[in-house]
């Protein structure tokens, strides 16, 4: 039997259509699974859309929109302190510019690989047009990890990767930021060595330093939109964080910020967590203790047991994660994935009601059909998690024009963006039952705005 992989061939029904441009995506990019489910994700949700919008089928918009602009791939070489030479492998995928020039974070992991690049980046696309800014998608990171390294050796990294990137990037064309394992630190290392190859002082990266040029509240950006995003999902109900139990996983800069924003509105975490496991605190993470534990995973880079011995309330579920916890909110905030099917029929039965992805791609597919299944109020990564690339956007406006907003202003800003994101997903998400799918929401707004600069850009 021949597999359909030609969409544009295919006269059946939206099903097929689907099924037949799915084929053809894996066809032409094998053994990238991470990028094939994020495709899956939004192209579920969009080929319907674009059945009932021919202009975008018969222009070809999700067949150029789902192919990366440029990939850069280059060898970082680096010396550790033994002395011994190292080669780690880095790349720049650079997806999409049709609305801004290209913007999107770093990651630093040995789990980076093409293919996890490729799906943050796609997803970059249209995270970024929901926020209203104008920026372009983009990702870009290196298998090199950073756990165990000293500051010299993070600091010969970013400088040895910063001499080849430095050619592809700039403040009107390319925009890296933070992600898993690179944090102000690192954003410095290579903000430093930018600014000395080009000889130039402009906003090229985001998550700077406060006192060259970084934004109050990007830090905690991400985190506190993810909170925020989740009180818009609550509020449309009459409903709101004040008394809920949730759940959060993750301890890095993502997941204490969500701690913190939750906790501000009145929530009780319970649980956060790391690579090693997890803490379950029924007395709830309050702000007391998140200020030690911010100071054990920010300054100390210790791991998440640490806090069970610390507090006597809390108790540590090693190689586990938190999801068999009775909670009425959960926050996946650690990394791709790590709520699966099983997670979610967990979460569905101990009663949860909503779930806010501040990581990207958190929830599997599976995890993902169960909550809208169950009706649960579920907001994705590319809505709930936008919080971060916004501020950063709004750092690239403060360069730009050489002033700093306050923290208020920010915060306000950034209270307004995550509402804006929430409206447009109300916008393209309601179902013919009456329900709201908020990925199906998300995906079209995300996607209307881009595809329609590439239809005024004729056939490039
Ligand atoms: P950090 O590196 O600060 O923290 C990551 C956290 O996740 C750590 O607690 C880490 O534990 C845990 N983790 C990482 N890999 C795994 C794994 N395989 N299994 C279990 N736990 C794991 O990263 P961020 O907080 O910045 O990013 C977290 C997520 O949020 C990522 O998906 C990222 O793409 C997304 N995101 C981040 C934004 C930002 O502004 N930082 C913006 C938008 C999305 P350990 O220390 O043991 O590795």
């Amino acid at each position: 039997m021949t597999i359909c992989t030609d969409e544009r061939n295919c006269t059946n029904d939206v099903k097929t259509a689907i099924d037949c441009f799915m084929n053809g995506l894996i066809k032409r990019n094998p053994g990238e699974l991470e990028f094939h489910q994020a495709v899956q994700e939004v192209t579920e949700s969009l080929m319907p859309f674009i059945w009932n919008n021919r202009h975008y089928k018969d222009s070809q918009i999700l067949e150029r929109m789902t192919e990366p602009d440029r990939i850069i791939i280059f060898r970082v070489s680096w010396e550790d302190d033994q002395g011994n030479i190292r080669a780690n492998r880095a790349w720049r995928v650079q997806f999409n510019n049709s609305i801004g020039p290209y913007k999107g974070g770093m990651r630093f992991h040995p789990t980076v690989t093409l293919s996890v690049l490729k799906f943050l980046g796609f997803e970059q696309v249209f995270k970024n047009s929901l926020t209203g800014l104008p920026m372009g998608g983009a990702k870009g990171g290196s298998n090199f990890n950073p756990k165990g390294k000293s500051d010299r050796e993070i600091m010969r990294f970013c400088q040895s990767l910063m001499i080849e990137l430095h050619r592809h990037i700039g403040e009107d064309t390319d925009v890296p930021a933070g992600d898993i394992g690179v944090g102000g630190r690192e954003i410095s290392y290579m903000f430093g060595q930018y600014k000395r190859l080009e000889n130039r002082f402009v906003g090229t990266l985001t998550g700077k330093g406060l006192a060259f040029g970084g934004s109050l509240i990007r830090t905690e950006a991400t985190g506190y939109g993810a909170a925020y995003f989740m009180e818009n999902m609550l509020n449309h109900t009459g409903d709101s964080i004040t008394g809920k139990t949730v759940a959060v996983s993750g301890s890095g800069n993502v997941a204490l910020y969500c701690i913190k924003k939750v906790t501000d509105l009145g929530g009780k975490v319970i649980t956060a967590s790391d690579s090693s496991g997890f803490i379950h605190d029924p007395e709830g993470i309050t702000a007391e203790k998140l200020v030690w534990l911010r100071e054990l995973k920010e300054v100390k880079r210790g791991r998440i047991h640490e806090y069970a011995k610390q507090f006597k309330s809390a108790e540590f579920y090693e190689a586990k994660r938190p999801w068999d916890v009775k909670v009425d909110l959960a926050f996946p905030c650690a990394t791709q994935n790590e709520l699966n099917g099983e997670d979610a029929k967990q979460l569905v039965a101990n009663g949860v009601i909503g779930i806010a992805e501040g990581a990207n791609m958190p929830s599997t597919l599976k995890a993902i059909r169960i909550f809208l299944h169950a009706k649960v109020r579920f907001g994705p990564a590319k809505a709930a998690n936008a919080g971060g690339v916004a501020v950063s956007g709004l750092e690239q406006s403060q360069n730009a024009m050489r002033i700093a907003w306050s923290a208020d202003e920010v915060e306000t800003r950034l209270i307004d963006i995550m509402k804006n994101i929430h409206t447009q997903c109300l916008r393209y998400g309601e179902c013919d039952d009456g329900q709201l799918d908020y990925v199906k929401g998300a995906n079209i707004a995300g996607f209307v705005k881009v595809a329609d600069a590439m239809m005024a850009y004729g056939i490039v």
